[in-house]
Formats: C-alpha cells, structure tokens, sequence
C-alpha cells in the first residue's frame, strides 16, 4: 500500500519512517507555511530531505515558503491557530495523497509530545472520509528518544520552538512565559 506521510522536518520524520516503511511504500510531502522565519523553513526543509535522500524515500513535493497566507489564516484567532494550523497542512496531505493515488495519509505530527494528539486523529479520521482514502493512525510517540538519539548521532538539526513566530516567541520570551504560568 502506498502511504503519503506529511513530515514537519527531519527528526521528527526519523521514527514515523523506518515504523511505517515495514508495512507501506512511504513518500514524504513537506507542507508546513506555519515554520518562521525563512531560515528556519529552509534548515527543516533541507534536514528533512537531506535524511530522505540517505535513505531513498521519495519526497513529493517540498513546499513554498507560506508565511502570508498562514498569518491571513490565524490573525485574530491567535488562541486557537493550532487547530487552523493542523487541519491545513493534514487536508494539504490528504487532498494531495488521493489525487496522486495514494491509498492512505498521516503524519510525522503523531510523533510529537508536544502536539494534540487526540485532535490530530480526530482531523484525519474526517479528513480520510472526505478524501475517500485512509488515514493511518498510529502513535508514533511511543519513539521519542529513539528519535531524538538518532537525529544527534546523524548531526541534523533540530528545532528549538514549534514553528509559527507566536511560538518562536513563547519559547524565549521570559516575560511572556511568565505571564503564561501565572494565568493557569
Ligand atoms: S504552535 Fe505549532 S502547531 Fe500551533 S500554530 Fe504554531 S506551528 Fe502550528
């Protein structure tokens, strides 16, 4: 069965791939307009296909920078643009896998602890429906050191914050967090 995996960047593909390369022919879509700055988009990008061509996984499409068109999505909706943010880059993938013929869908965001996770499956499981294909769902979590091990023992680079700029600024704005924590 030919699976499309939407993958966030390198490390975060390692797992997901070698799990789901024992059962499906895997191909990687890299759809992620969230990522800010430019460099940084582009240091995901190239780990993720840097790994992908070590090891012959065949990468579909390796996106445009969407900085605008994510910022017109979110802007006012701060609070809740994980949700805006999963669902486009899941519906990317799933419209993508069943026009190229693709049997089924997931992603590398199932690897994730810092995600939410039972709205990701929730968005895939309806997305499958509207596509017509599969969404495989498996909790990729269970491999998070050994994905971590082995992006530092293959030199990639990781990423320190989730992606958009808010979390960028969530992740080393002092104040902010502080401020975060008291309002809990
Ligand atoms: S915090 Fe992460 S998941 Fe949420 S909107 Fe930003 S990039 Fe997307």
């Amino acid at each position: 069965m030919k699976i499309l995996l939407h993958t966030c960047c390198g490390p975060c593909s390692i797992y997901p791939i070698e799990e789901l390369s024992k059962e499906y022919a895997v191909s990687a879509y890299f759809f992620n307009p969230n990522i800010h700055p430019f460099q940084e988009f582009k240091r995901r990008k190239n780990s993720l296909r840097e790994y992908c061509e070590k090891n012959r996984i065949p990468i579909i499409d390796l996106g445009s920078y969407g900085m605008k068109e994510f910022l017109r999505k979110v802007v006012f909706h701060e609070n809740t643009r994980c949700n805006v943010c999963y669902s486009w880059r899941m519906e990317e993938t799933a419209k993508r896998a069943a026009e190229d013929g693709f049997e089924a869908f997931t992603t590398t965001l199932l690897y994730s602890r810092y995600q939410n996770h039972d709205k990701l499956r929730q968005c895939g499981t309806e997305l499958a429906e509207k596509y017509g294909i599969s969404f495989i769902y498996k909790d990729f979590r269970e491999g998070w050191q050994y994905g971590i091990d082995k992006s530092i023992e293959l030199g990639m680079y990781r990423q320190p914050y989730c992606g958009c700029i808010y979390s960028e600024q969530e992740r080393y704005d002092k104040l902010l967090r502080k401020k975060n924590n008291t309002t809990k």
